[in-house]
């Protein structure tokens, strides 16, 4: 039994009444829990003695790169702009070996078990020449952390590769193991190439009833130009059945607030999620030119919230040539980007942006709230504010089904 504080938006209760809720929102609670899953929640009702805890569902991970976590110290990008990025990045392709990526791999979800995520998606390079072997490893990978951490994995190729005799056998591949088919739309691009190719992907997705997860738009020019085929390509194929996730979209936020809604609509009617990734967005991108107007994009939260499009926040890159920080640590990305995107983390949609339109999108049994019957998997902090939660003195013990983990 422990007496917590946790968001007013993220427990179920059936008593109500005598809930004490403070001016942020955190609500103070008893929680109990045995077998593995939570056996009792019910408001405190002795306002004097405040806990000194603060209690969060254990965090998602939407979007990662696992394969080449960790390499910054050996491809340094230190121009840091999207072009080096790239070139670098196909540097170290050449001396990429299933050994090294598996290295990377278990070392990334050492650090997020630690750091309090239950699940994970991850993207994977993927390219013609490569064999099927690696993806044989990363599923052993995702069996072997079962039992503490849900992996999903995206092929990242070129689009093309979707058209290719490989891109089906590794489709076929994933439609018995899972996995999600990737791609990357950034402008400049020839729109019925584009157009074409992304129709094979989402086809070849139909066929197999894969996901797929794109990165879209990580740019600064030609505003949404990425999302605007998508949306033509999907209506000219009537297909309404793949669940399609947009990665990035940061150019958007470069358009009026009409066409954001107006895009955001029809996304949300097409039921299209979106992943906002505030770390690398404003790391790489608009560092070309000579201004120094600090305008940095990312996708717009808020008004694609407004339209009903389900956003997650996601970290992106770790220690690699796209983005040289981070360590798989929810903390470590919220502390950045909770100020820099004006979020109030008091605030439900906030919250939902966190812990439960991740839950959602990946589609993860349990949705994030707390509630008699879910399961007792927590990070539990020394935390009385939300100013505790973003401090560099962060204490935090995890628990996973009932049981400390660290
Ligand atoms: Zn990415």
């Amino acid at each position: 039994m422990a007496e917590v504080l946790i968001p007013r938006s993220l427990f179920l209760i059936e008593d109500f009444d005598n809930l004490i809720i403070d001016v942020e929102d955190l609500c103070s609670v008893s929680i109990s829990w045995e077998n593995g899953f939570v056996s009792e929640l019910k408001p405190l009702k002795n306002k004097a003695t405040k806990p000194k805890n603060i209690l969060f569902p254990r965090f998602v991970e939407t979007h990662s790169h696992f394969d080449k976590s960790f390499t910054w110290e050996d491809f340094p990008n230190l121009e840091s702009n999207y072009r080096g990025a790239l070139s670098i990045n196909l540097e170290e392709h050449k001396t990429r070996t299933v050994d090294k990526v598996l290295k990377r791999v278990e070392k990334s979800l050492k650090l997020a078990l630690q750091n309090g995520y239950r699940a994970i998606r991850s993207h994977i390079d993927t390219y013609k020449s490569q064999s099927i072997d690696i993806w044989i490893e990363l599923f052993e990978l995702q069996k072997k952390f079962s039992t503490k951490l849900t992996l999903q994995f995206v092929a990242l190729a070129p689009l093309e590769f979707w058209d290719t005799p490989n891109g089906e056998e590794l489709a076929k591949f994933f439609s018995s193991n899972g996995g999600i088919l990737g791609g990357v739309i950034v402008p400049p691009f020839n729109k019925k190439d584009t157009s074409k190719f992304l129709s094979k992907m989402l086809l070849l997705a139909k066929k197999y009833k894969l996901e797929v997860d794109l990165h879209i738009d990580e740019s600064i020019t030609e505003p949404g130009a990425g999302l605007k085929v998508l949306l033509e390509t999907i209506e000219n194929l009537k297909i309404n059945n793949v669940p399609i996730t947009c990665s990035h979209l940061s150019s958007l936020i470069s358009l009026s607030h009409r066409e954001i809604l107006n895009l955001g609509e029809k996304m949300a009617e097409k039921n299209i999620k979106v992943i906002a990734l505030p770390l690398t967005n404003f790391w790489l991108l608009n560092r070309d030119n000579k201004n120094t107007s600090l305008k940095r994009p990312v996708a717009p939260i808020k008004q694609l919230q407004k339209s009903h499009v389900d956003v997650s926040l996601g970290s992106d890159n770790v220690q690699d040539p796209w983005y040289p920080f981070g360590n798989f640590d929810p903390f470590y990305m919220l502390s950045c980007s909770i100020p820099m995107l004006q979020l109030n983390p008091w605030e439900r949609m906030t919250l939902s942006s966190i812990f439960l339109a991740p839950s959602r999108l990946l589609n993860l049994k349990w949705d994030g709230l707390i509630k008699k019957g879910c399961p007792a998997d927590f990070v539990i902090l020394d935390a009385k504010r939300w100013a505790d939660v973003f401090s560099s003195t962060l204490k935090r013990k995890v628990f996973i089904k009932g049981d400390l983990y660290c």
